[in-house]
């Protein structure tokens, strides 16, 4: 396994981390001993950052990792979250995640899900989530604030930019590179580790193998393969977090963190002018479009659009609601100015898909 410094922690994480998001039931629950396994066997292969959170698995993750965290074969960290903007509630939560952890304090704890620039400052504020943080790392209780955020690449910019947190965990995949690219950057020039969460593009990645096939390279044994490569090779990336439910899925990522080779310019190059030209029905992400007279973030709504393309409407809600937190009702609010349409470098008829979205099914 291959490890990297996250940011300034003088901490060395394995390339892959271990997302807690995709624990495999047994029926209709979780068997937790045998969810702990696979905890541990990824442990036991070298992958050393756990990354958990409230309500992840029916609200059973964080249970999970505590009791394979009881009985670890190696030296490990541990990333949990908390999405409250009060502070007291961050407090409670902190404190339930540790009992449940059945750990003393929280290696990196995530100032969780920040959606736009008003979000992040509503964090920020005084008796809010991000001094109570403070005061439990004065507390020993957590080791590094960092944040996870889905906001676009200038937004990273302006967070990264004001010097509060230590890392930062980002959605980042081959289909959405352009959207958060500079914020990556930005990141890692101020010093912070940077987890990828998604590498999958929510599992269409592997669904879609076919549409994808143009990342692999020789030495990519499938297209997963390829897009963690893509991420875990990238020198601002410290660690990409891969969900795993299964002792197969442990021994396929480990394998995959076993080697990164850098993508070359040249695959890079190809792989972004596919996206641009012959995957020709695809929102990049590249946000020429923004600037709408009525507000509405459009890369966001064509991004989830490419949800549809390659999955279907149920995953373009579902994407509105998880990652961008915003509803799709939103879209009714276009006068149909067609400001965004002149400025697509992909020429989508973005007006048009805006108008379907409005019929999309609500998220489950
Ligand atoms: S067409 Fe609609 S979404 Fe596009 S800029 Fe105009 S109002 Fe905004
Ligand atoms: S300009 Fe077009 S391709 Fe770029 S983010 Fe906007 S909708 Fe997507």
């Amino acid at each position: 396994m291959l490890y990297k410094e996250y940011g300034k922690t003088g901490k060395k994480i394995s390339v892959i981390g271990f997302g807690g998001m995709r624990f495999v039931k047994s029926g209709d629950s979780y068997d937790f001993d045998q969810c702990a396994e696979v905890v541990r066997k990824a442990n036991e292969l070298g992958i050393n950052y756990f990354d958990t959170a409230p309500y992840y698995c029916e609200d059973r993750s964080e249970d999970i990792m505590g009791l394979a965290f009881k009985k670890m074969p190696k030296e490990f960290y541990v990333s949990t979250k908390c999405s409250e903007k009060n502070g007291s509630k961050l407090r409670a939560s902190l404190e339930k995640s540790l009992k449940r952890l059945g750990i003393p304090k929280i290696n990196f704890f995530h100032i969780w899900c920040i959606l736009t620039l008003d979000d992040y400052k509503s964090r920020m504020v005084k008796g809010g989530a991000y001094e109570a943080a403070l005061k439990a790392k004065e507390e020993g209780l957590i080791e590094h604030i960092v944040f996870s955020t889905h906001c676009n690449g200038d937004e990273i910019e302006t967070i990264v930019k004001d010097g509060c947190f230590e890392g930062v965990t980002l959605g980042y995949n081959i289909l959405n590179f352009p959207f958060r690219q500079k914020g990556l950057e930005a990141a890692y020039k101020h010093g912070l580790g940077v987890a990828t969460m998604n590498p999958l593009s929510g599992g269409l990645i592997p669904q879609k193998s076919e549409y994808f096939d143009f990342i692999r390279g020789k030495e990519d044994a499938s297209v997963v393969n390829a897009a963690l490569r893509f991420n875990g090779s990238q020198k601002e990336i410290t660690t990409v977090l891969a969900g795993m439910g299964t002792l197969e899925e442990v021994l396929e990522n480990v394998k995959v963190g076993e080697r990164m080779q850098e993508f070359s310019e040249t695959k890079i190059k190809e792989i972004e002018s596919k996206l641009f030209s012959s995957m020709d029905k695809l929102c990049t992400g590249c946000r020429y479009c923004e600037h709408c007279p009525q507000e509405l973030s459009v890369s966001k709504y064509m991004i989830a659009y490419n949800q549809q393309i390659l999955g279907s409407s149920q995953e373009g809600s579902n994407w509105m609601k998880w990652h961008w937190g915003m509803p799709v009702e939103g879209v009714k609010n276009c006068i149909e100015c067609g400001l965004c349409e002149n400025k697509c470098t992909q020429h989508l008829p973005i007006m048009e898909r805006l108008k379907e979205m409005s019929g999309w099914p609500a998220p489950v």
